[in-house]
């Protein structure tokens, strides 16, 4: 039997982690992106070139899956994430994936995830560093349990610090050992978080605990439904 996977976010690291789920067979692969491929993205989509310029990166990939991998073609939905729609797309998923490039849409995932008891992978890349957070939910410690809320004021993201392509593709494929080890039904309980470094090229992995006053998963929570106001940070472009 397959699992639903869903991917938010086919950028610089959902790309390369899309391309290395895609050929499995117990995967079945939802992509989640309304963006559209730029010539200054094309050294991270490394499936792409300059013809795929202009195309939505979700219906390129999709393409590129089932033509040239002769793979199982992604479900393609040519969106993005909102507070009106997270709750329905987490819903038909077994596992979310999440590689956006903003913390809104970061916190808006984990927090839908959380209350709908999915499991989920997040990750991100700046600069020259990146992590992938994996949850089990009610087990282990949850987003907010390691980053807290939305930051305030001006975050560093990638749209101001940029991000080097070696440490996107390299997020994107642990993303998706990640996602391996989430399908599993005896999955450990505690939240691994994988943080890689370009700038020494070394791995650390981590488990993380619970927080005691997390708002998101102590008993007595105080995020109990998905309230828009608490995801207005910008989205920037991937
Ligand atoms: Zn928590």
């Amino acid at each position: 039997m397959s699992a639903n996977v869903l991917l938010v976010g086919v950028g610089g690291i959902g790309h390369p982690c899309a391309l290395a789920l895609a050929t499995r067979e117990d995967i079945r692969l939802t992509l989640l992106d309304d963006d559209r491929v730029e010539r200054t993205n094309l050294h991270r989509l490394l499936a792409f070139d300059e013809q795929h310029v202009g195309r939505t990166k979700a219906e390129a990939l999709a393409d590129h899956v089932e033509r040239s991998l002769g793979a199982r073609r992604p479900e393609v939905i040519v969106d993005r994430a909102s507070p009106d729609t997270v709750a329905d797309l987490v819903d038909r998923a077994d596992v979310v994936v999440e590689g956006s490039d903003n913390f809104a849409t970061k916190f808006l995932v984990a927090d839908a995830c959380a209350l709908a008891n999915k499991r989920s992978v997040h990750g991100s890349a700046v600069g020259w560093t990146g992590t992938v957070l994996s949850v089990v939910p009610s087990k282990s410690a949850c987003y907010r349990c390691v980053f807290e809320d939305v930051p305030d004021g001006e975050a560093v993201d990638c749209a101001t610090a940029g991000v080097f392509a070696a440490v996107t593709s390299m997020i994107g494929a642990v993303m998706a050992s990640h996602v391996r080890w989430m399908l599993r039904p005896d999955a450990e309980q505690e939240a691994k978080l994988s943080h890689f470094d370009a700038t020494t090229g070394m791995f650390r992995h981590r488990t993380m605990k619970r927080r005691p006053d997390c708002a998101l998963c102590r008993e007595a929570r105080v995020i109990t439904a998905i309230d828009a106001s608490r995801y207005s940070a910008p989205l920037c472009s991937h």
